[in-house]
C-alpha cells in the first residue's frame, strides 16, 4: 500500500501535482484543503464566527463532512448537500485558514483523513500530513514555490475561470502571505516540512518536471 504525503504553502501546485501522481500509480487522491473549505463554508452560511472557538465546536455536533467520489473526482458534502461548487470562493479560503487552527476541528478531520487512508493507498495533499496526519507515511514531499509565482499561478487560474473580480497579482500574493503566516504559527499541527520529507521547490518547474519529479523518487 502507497501513502504518500504532499505539503506546502497555498497554491505551490500541490494539488495538481498529487492529482497526477495519484493518476500516474491509479490510487485515491484526497485535497484534505476541501475538508476545512466545508467546514469553514459551513460556518460562514451558518453565521457561525471562524474565531469563536465554543461557538464553532458547538456548530460541529450538528455538521457531518463527507467525502465521495464521483466520476473519479473529489466531492465534498456536508449533512448530505454537495458543497464542492461553493468551497473554492476566495473569502472562504481566508476562513478555512481561521478555523482550521481550532484543535476541535482538525481532529474531527484528521480523524476522517486517517480512516480514509488507513483503507486504500492514497495520495494526500494538506499542510501538516506529513507531520501529524500521517508521521509514519513513506513517501513525503514538501512542495513550495517563491510567493510572487504562486501568485502569478493563482491569478491566471482566476483569471481563466473568470473569478478575477477585483483582486489584484499585489492583493493575490498579499492573502496567500497572510494565510501562510497564519498556517505556519498556528499551535496545533502547523504548516511545516517533515524532517524526512523531499523539498520541492517548483518557482521554475512547469507541472511535468514536478510531477516526474516525485514520480521519479518514488521508483
Ligand atoms: O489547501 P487549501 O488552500 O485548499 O487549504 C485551505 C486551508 O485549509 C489552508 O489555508 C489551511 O489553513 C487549511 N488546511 C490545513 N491543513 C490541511 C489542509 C488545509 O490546515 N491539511
Amino acid at each position: 500500500m502507497y501513502t504518500i504525503a504532499i505539503d506546502g504553502p497555498a497554491s505551490a501546485g500541490k494539488s495538481t501535482v498529487a492529482k497526477r501522481v495519484a493518476k500516474a500509480l491509479d490510487i485515491l487522491y484526497l485535497d484534505t484543503g476541501a475538508m476545512y473549505r466545508t467546514i469553514a463554508y459551513k460556518a460562514l452560511s451558518a453565521g457561525v464566527s471562524v474565531e469563536d472557538e465554543a461557538a464553532v465546536q458547538k456548530m460541529l455536533e450538528n455538521t457531518a463532512v463527507r467525502v465521495r467520489y464521483i466520476d473519479g473526482a473529489q466531492r465534498m458534502f456536508e449533512s448530505g448537500k454537495d458543497v464542492t461548487a461553493f468551497i473554492r470562493a476566495h473569502e472562504i479560503s481566508k476562513a478555512a485558514s481561521d478555523i482550521s487552527k481550532h484543535p476541535c476541528v482538525r481532529v474531527a478531520m484528521v480523524e476522517l483523513q486517517r480512516e480514509i487512508a488507513s483503507e486504500q493507498s492514497v495520495v494526500m495533499d494538506g499542510r501538516d500530513i506529513g507531520t501529524f496526519v500521517l508521521p509514519e507515511a513513506k513517501h513525503k514531499f514538501f512542495l513550495t514555490a517563491a510567493p510572487g509565482e504562486r501568485a502569478k499561478r493563482r491569478w491566471i487560474e482566476l483569471k481563466q475561470e473568470d473569478k478575477l473580480g477585483d483582486e489584484t497579482l499585489e492583493s493575490i500574493e498579499a492573502s496567500i502571505r497572510a494565510r501562510d503566516a497564519a498556517d505556519a504559527s498556528r499551535a496545533f499541527a502547523p504548516l511545516r516540512q517533515a524532517e524526512d520529507a523531499v523539498l520541492i521547490d517548483t518557482t521554475s518547474l512547469t507541472i511535468d518536471e514536478a510531477v516526474e519529479k516525485v514520480l521519479e523518487r518514488l521508483r
